[in-house]
């Protein structure tokens, strides 16, 4: 049962929420919510001293982590290193990777995966500024 939840939704859009970050307890994927087209947005959690109970690796996408709260370690192959609130880790396919919440508090993270070398134009490139008026 999924506690992300479709706020509104329109042509271009769709908003959901899994609610506070804080409270957030457990493992949620977002693109069905959403409607998402070229990632998948997943929000984690771990308790102190927990890992994810298996190694997992993808054929066609990589992943960004990007701890939200806590603090641990992070190990891809045979590579592990320090991560704490802040930190974002890029992984790229046909690799193992898992992660560990060290720290007393629960580690809360969000993991957006995205068909690697996928991203064309960004940021300024892809964008243009319109004329619209603010309506906020
Ligand atoms: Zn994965």
């Amino acid at each position: 049962m999924s506690n992300v939840k479709v706020l509104n939704q329109g042509e271009k859009f769709s908003h959901a929420s899994v609610g506070s970050i804080q409270h957030f307890n457990g493992k949620e994927f977002v693109k069905d919510a959403t409607g998402a087209t070229s990632c998948e947005i997943s929000f984690g959690t771990l308790p102190s001293g927990s890992s994810v109970p298996f190694f997992h690796s993808h054929k066609e996408n990589e992943e960004n982590y990007i701890i939200l709260s806590g603090s641990g370690r992070f190990q891809v192959d045979d590579d592990v290193f320090d991560i704490a609130e802040g930190s974002v880790v890029r992984v790229a396919t046909n690799c193992d990777r898992n992660i560990k919440c060290t720290s007393s508090e629960a580690m809360t993270y969000i993991c957006i995966q995205a068909k690697e070398s996928s991203l064309g134009g960004y940021t300024m490139d892809d964008a243009a500024i319109t004329e619209r008026e603010n309506l906020l």
